[in-house]
């Protein structure tokens, strides 16, 4: 069985509407989880989605700040499947607070989900796409990876990190067939985002140019365009309402 996408952070929000939006594609999904409690919360529920729309989709449990965890998860995505065309980074947290007060945890934390946890899903995955001679990888990364933030020097250097490494993943592997681009989202309704401050939301609102926070299905388009598209590659697709211009 071909066609199969393995999406990380799957069991909710982006995630989860990536997986709905490549499995009405006809892809195989993969959803990936952190943990089994993220499976009982979301994922399973994902999968069972999937499946409504004629695919075939299972839970994967990984932590992809893990490097010998996500060996062993591409293992078994492709021995399950028998290859993976799609992969697709969305596993990320946020710990947000002051650069002059920011712990060294913090930083490290979310530096090994959001930027190792995707090299450790390429380094693994590429093999196999070499192999296979073709793939799509993209990798959810964040307007404020162009930008930066307050409050956020560690998130919007994950995600910024992201960038230089969807480029350079690019470069090398565009002549395998094999297409690596970002999506950078702005300000998303999800888990992530409710967290936030009521006033942090309204100064944010205020400066997105279509006027309203986007959905996860509106980043799932994006995303379905840059695996369908195989002329598009080393690009950040910006889906933010125009909060960035
Ligand atoms: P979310 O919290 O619903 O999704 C994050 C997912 O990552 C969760 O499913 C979580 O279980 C998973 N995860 C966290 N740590 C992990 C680990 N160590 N291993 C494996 N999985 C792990 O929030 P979301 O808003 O859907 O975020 C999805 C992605 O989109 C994140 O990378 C986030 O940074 C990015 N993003 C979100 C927004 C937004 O406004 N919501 C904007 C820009 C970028």
């Amino acid at each position: 069985m071909h066609n199969t996408a393995l999406i990380t952070g799957a069991s909710s929000g982006i995630g989860a509407a990536i997986a709905l939006g490549l499995a009405k594609q006809g892809y195989h999904i993969a959803v990936g989880c952190h943990s089994s409690s993220s499976v009982e919360r979301g994922g399973r529920g994902v999968a069972e989605s999937c499946r409504k729309l004629g695919v075939s989709a299972e839970c994967f449990v990984a932590d992809v700040s893990d490097f010998s965890g996500c060996a062993f998860l591409v293992k078994e995505v492709a021995e399950r499947f028998g290859g993976i065309d799609v992969l697709v980074n969305c596993a990320g947290v946020t710990r947000d607070g002051p650069i002059a007060r920011m712990s060294e945890e913090y930083f490290d934390e979310v530096l090994n989900v959001n930027l190792k946890g995707a090299f450790n899903t390429i380094r693994h995955v590429t093999p196999l796409m070499m192999k296979q001679r073709g793939g799509a990888i993209v990798n959810i990364s964040s307007v404020v990876g162009l930008t930066g933030n307050r409050g956020q020097a560690n998130y919007a250097a994950s995600k910024a990190g992201l960038i230089g490494l969807t480029k350079s993943v690019a470069r090398e592997l565009g002549s395998r067939g094999i297409t690596c681009n970002a999506v950078a989202p702005g300000y998303i309704e999800t888990a992530m985002t409710d967290a936030m401050p009521e006033k942090a939301k309204e100064a944010i609102l205020s400066t997105i140019v279509l006027g309203r926070p986007g959905t996860p299905e509106e980043v799932a388009d994006a995303v379905v365009f840059l695996v369908k598209n195989r002329y598009v590659t080393g690009q950040v697709l910006v889906v933010d309402g125009g909060m960035a211009i």
